[in-house]
Parts: structure tokens; sequence; C-alpha cells
């Protein structure tokens, strides 16, 4: 039988996770909620999702609209096996205490939370058997889950002594009017190390020390870009190359093939017919993989709308203890969702 997943939010992340849990054939979506009665709540009661008010106040709004509703998040949750929060960053915390520990559901956090208010960190490749049984997890943001899959690539073929990344993130998403910046590059957070080495950690405390990285934001809304320079006490490019070819979700495109910046890999996922033009995947430039010195340099692209959404759909199967083993789950997501 199908567990049965709420969704809590349904916006950028949200509206996608919504999308792959439908996609398969052991879960199904029993409602998706949200704040304001606009054009995706539409959308969701027309694409067949059962929609509820994310705030009970406010289901009078919806009705107002004309938009269909089934009632508030208070009228579905006894019903849901987990819920899959993906209010904006700093909500979820509150939606823990208040709804999900109070009506004693499982609950998945995103990205935007602090890793203090959950009991783990996930990565499909790294923590999926502590995150197994567990009630409250968060899914790391788009860049550590980027950094997670590539740092596991590089450590199954040698061992890591240090990692420093500088994080180039995009401003905004593509449906945000509100963000920048539109003509500036902004250390971001201006303090070094940033925030994102110890995001690393929570997910592998094994790297505690081990990373330290830096971010600017610059005016641009496809993509994430990480250039990643690991000291490593040996290995040699075609190893690395080898272990990226052998991990799941990474792929790998070359300039020389025309691949010459996100614009271009974004286009490929358009071309390739992803829904919302997403990629799953981190995408890393073959040319920039080199060692020198037993040091691995890369950088890869991170689609920031959608590498956490397949993390989303194996972390429902390990906190509901539905599939043992994570390269198991990882295939079976990425099968349903075309994943390559
Ligand atoms: P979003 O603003 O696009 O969507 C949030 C949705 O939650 C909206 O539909 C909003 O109406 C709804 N909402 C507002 N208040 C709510 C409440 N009290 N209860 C339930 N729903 C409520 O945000 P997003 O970009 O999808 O981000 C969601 C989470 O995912 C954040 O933690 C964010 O940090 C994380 N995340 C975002 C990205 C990204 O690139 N957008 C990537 C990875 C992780």
């Amino acid at each position: 039988m199908a567990v049965k997943v709420l969704i809590n939010g349904y916006g950028s992340i949200g509206k996608r996770v919504a999308d792959a849990v439908a996609k398969q054939d052991d879960m199904e979506v029993i409602g998706v909620t949200k704040t304001k009665p606009d054009f995706e709540a539409r959308l969701a009661v027309e694409k067949g999702y059962k929609l509820f008010a994310a705030i009970p106040e406010r289901k009078e709004l919806f009705e107002e609209k004309g938009v269909e509703i089934e009632g508030t998040i208070f009228d579905v949750i006894e019903d849901a096996d987990i819920v899959v929060d993906c209010a904006p960053g700093g909500i979820g915390k509150d939606n823990l205490e208040n709804i999900y520990k109070k009506y004693k559901v499982k609950a998945i956090l995103q990205g935007g939370e602090k890793a203090k208010y959950v009991e783990d960190n996930f990565n499909a490749l790294w923590s999926y058997d502590r995150c197994y049984g567990k009630d409250y997890v968060r899914v790391v943001s788009c860049n550590t889950t980027g950094l997670c899959r590539t740092l596991y690539a590089i450590d199954s073929v040698t061992d890591i002594v240090k990692a420093r990344v500088v994080l180039i993130r995009r401003g905004a998403d593509p449906n945000d009017a509100k963000r920048g910046p539109i003509n500036a590059i902004v250390p971001n957070p201006p303090t070094v190390p940033s925030h994102h080495g110890p995001d690393v950690v929570s997910v592998v405390p094994k790297f505690e020390g081990k990373i330290l990285t830096s971010a600017v934001v610059v005016p641009t809304t496809l993509m994430h870009m990480h250039t990643l320079m690991v000291e490593t006490t040996g290995t040699t490019r075609d190893a690395i190359l080898d272990a990226i070819e052998k991990t799941p979700r990474i792929i790998t495109v070359k300039a020389s093939e025309g691949f010459d910046s996100t614009a271009t890999i974004i286009e490929y996922a358009r071309d390739l017919g992803r829904m919302r033009y997403d990629l799953n995947e981190i995408a890393i430039w073959e040319e920039s993989v080199n060692v020198v010195d037993n040091e691995v340099f890369l950088m890869q692209a991170v689609h920031q709308e959608s590498d956490v959404v397949p993390e989303n759909i194996d972390c429902i199967r390990a906190m509901l203890q539905m599939e043992e083993d994570n390269m198991k789950s990882i295939e079976k997501t990425n099968k349903a969702l075309g994943i390559k």
C-alpha cells in the first residue's frame, strides 16, 4: 500500500516534491497546502491535488476567490504518514513545534531550517541509514546537497584531508522579482568561512574541521556554481572521473561540446524536456577536473530548485522504513523521475 504524503507549502520546492511523490509507485500525495489562493493554488487543483489552507484563518480567502479547497491542514494531517514541510525558511521549525509534534506525525524540513531543530540531516548517499526510522529530519540545502554528492565521489577513491569551496550563489529563483542583486557581486555571508561547511558536517560528521567555504551572490537566477579544491592523501584525475561516473545524481558536461556556462546546462535540461527545466543532477565540467600535487580541483553547477527533490523522496523511504538499502531507494527514485 502506498504511503500517504502531505506537502505543507506548495511553492518552488513543494510543487516539485508533490510531482515527484506522485510519480512513485509506493507513495501518494494526499494533499498540498497553500497560504493564499494564487495561480499556483488554482493549478494545484487543476492538476488533481487536494488543496488545503495552511493557515486556517485564510480558508475563506480561497472560497472568496473560487479556488476549490478541501479544508485546512488540520482536516488532513491525521491521515498523513509523513509531512514534507516546504514552507519558507524559518517557518518549518515553527510548524514542527506547533503542528507536527503535536499531531505526532513524522516530518521532513528543508534546508532553510537550522540543523539543531531536527534529529538528523539527510543526504541519500551519506546519511540514509542514520535517518532510517527517525521522526524529524532535515533535507539539507541545494548547495549542501551538491557538495555532499561530489565529496562522496571523491571520498570513495581517496581520503580527504581538507576541502576548500567557493560558492557562487544565484541571486534569486526565476520567479522571484524581489531579491537581487541586479548589478553587483555580494559577499554573502561576508564572513569567512561561511555556514556552508558546517552544514556539510551536519550530514558528514567526519568532515568536521576539514571543509572551509566562502560564498558570494551574483545576478543570475539559473543555477549556483561551486569551485572545489580538495586536498587528498593521493589520487589521479582518471580515478576522480571514474568515481564521478559511478556516483548517482552527478553528470559530467564538456565545455568543448557547448556546455560553456550554466545557461547552456539549463538549455540541455530544456532540450531533455525536463519539467520546469529541472536538472536534479549536479553537473561537473569534465575539463575542470584536475589533480595537482594530490589536490583535486573541479567546478560544478547546481540547479537550486531541483537537486533536493529526489533527496526528499529517499528521505521519505528512509524515515518510513520502506527500503533498507539506500542505493536501491536512489535507483527507484531515479527511475521514476528519469534521472540520469
Ligand atoms: P517558496 O517561497 O517558493 O514556497 C514556500 C511556500 O510555502 C509558498 O507556497 C508559501 O505560500 C507557503 N507558506 C508560507 N507560509 C506557510 C506556512 N506557515 N505553512 C505552510 N506553508 C506556508 O519557498 P521555497 O523556495 O520552495 O523554499 C522552501 C524551503 O526549501 C526553504 O526552507 C528553502 O530554504 C528550501 N530550499 C529552497 C531552494 C530554492 O532554491 N528555492 C532550494 C533548496 C531548499
